[in-house]
């Protein structure tokens, strides 16, 4: 008798697994609208995601709030950060030094990212600096090796981007796949998707990734769109093309309570027929707003695990000077 493989023939999720749930929350620019987020951090924490990420700006332009952003949720919440980090225009050593910060802080997740190029181009090829996301996993791994006493030996869980519909500078969606394919090899543990607005195209990416050697959880990225102004701001900003059909509806709708009502149905649609297709888990892009995320998941009803009530992790003794 040969003895078992140990080679699993599929990477697909088994059907009764639980859905992972997570939000996405962006530091927060003045007082006024930290209050807001944390209001919605309360509410969004009720909910017991599984990681709660926190974007962080090209170039590190907001590298302190966002540190400051991880470390409160670390320390006065029951959540766990996944800190976005980008390598655009920052040196090896400078990354370095940040992964180094978040670690100390308790971080044990990074979306290791490139960030959108900087409008001057100059500012890209700062000497020294990371041109991939792939090169930034890299480091975080190197970082990772060098720190493991002091982690445990624990592993850095490590995300990254993928692009249902075709990354803006990308040739193809081959190439995609590709890209895709080297994050893995270079030691990327999940991906999460860029905001789409078809399933098919999430079922496609999954299907020639899978077939192209991709075997990694791969998260789709939604966002309930409840405006007209934020459709349109975000295929600007993302280069993602809107479905005319949304941007039609939203802009027929008479009031706020009905565009909110359409892009929580449009998202709740397709969340479904994301998981659907296996997605092992829904990633909600927030705008740092609860209101919109909690209708979706209140219609969603997904199959989560049971966890024991957590409560909020007591603020760190201070030191006593004998
Ligand atoms: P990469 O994977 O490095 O790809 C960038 C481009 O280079 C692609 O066109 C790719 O095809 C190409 N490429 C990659 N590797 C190679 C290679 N080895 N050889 C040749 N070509 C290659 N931006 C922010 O600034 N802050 C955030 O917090 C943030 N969060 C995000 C979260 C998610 C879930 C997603 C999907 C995107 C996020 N972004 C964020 C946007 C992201 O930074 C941009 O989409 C950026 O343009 C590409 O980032 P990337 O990590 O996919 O880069």
């Amino acid at each position: 008798m040969s003895p078992p493989s140990l080679i699993q023939a599929t990477a697909s999720t088994p059907a009764s697994a639980p859905i992972a749930l997570s939000y996405e929350l962006f530091p927060p620019r003045n007082e006024a609208a930290a209050a807001s987020l944390w209001a919605t951090i309360r509410e969004l924490e009720s909910t017991n995601p599984d990681y709660v990420a926190v974007t962080y700006g090209a170039n590190g332009s907001n590298r302190d709030t966002a540190l400051e952003l991880s470390h409160r949720l670390l320390t006065e919440t029951s959540l766990r950060p996944l800190a976005h980090l980008t390598c655009v225009g920052t040196t090896a050593d400078e990354l370095a030094e940040i992964i180094s910060e978040l670690l100390d802080h308790g971080v044990r997740g990074i979306l290791a990212l490139r960030g959108d190029l900087p409008k001057d181009p100059a500012a890209a090829r700062k000497p020294g600096s990371l041109a991939y996301a792939q090169d930034l996993i890299e480091l975080i791994r190197r970082v990772e090796q060098r720190r493991s006493a002091l982690l445990c030996a624990g592993k850095v869980a490590i995300g990254v981007a993928a692009y249902p519909a075709k990354h803006p500078e990308s040739p193809s969606i081959e190439h995609d796949v590709e890209v895709l394919l080297a994050k893995q090899r270079s030691g990327a543990d999940f991906a999460i998707t860029q905001v789409f607005f078809h399933a098919d195209q999430y079922k496609d990416l999954v299907t020639r990734a899978r077939r192209a050697g991709v075997s990694i959880p791969i998260i789709p990225g939604v966002m309930p769109l409840t405006s007209l102004r934020r459709v349109e701001r975000l295929g600007v900003l993302t280069g993602v093309e809107p479905d005319p059909k949304l941007l039609d509806a939203l802009g027929r709708a008479d009031d706020a309570a009905e565009s909110r009502r359409i892009g929580v149905a449009a998202t709740v649609d397709l969340a479904r027929a994301a998981l659907d297709a296996g997605a092992p888990g829904i990633h909600l892009y927030t705008f740092n707003e609860h209101a919109a995320a909690l209708d979706v998941l209140d219609k969603l009803q997904l199959l989560r695990p049971s966890r024991p009530a957590v409560g909020r992790r007591p603020a760190a003794p201070e030191l006593v000077q004998a």
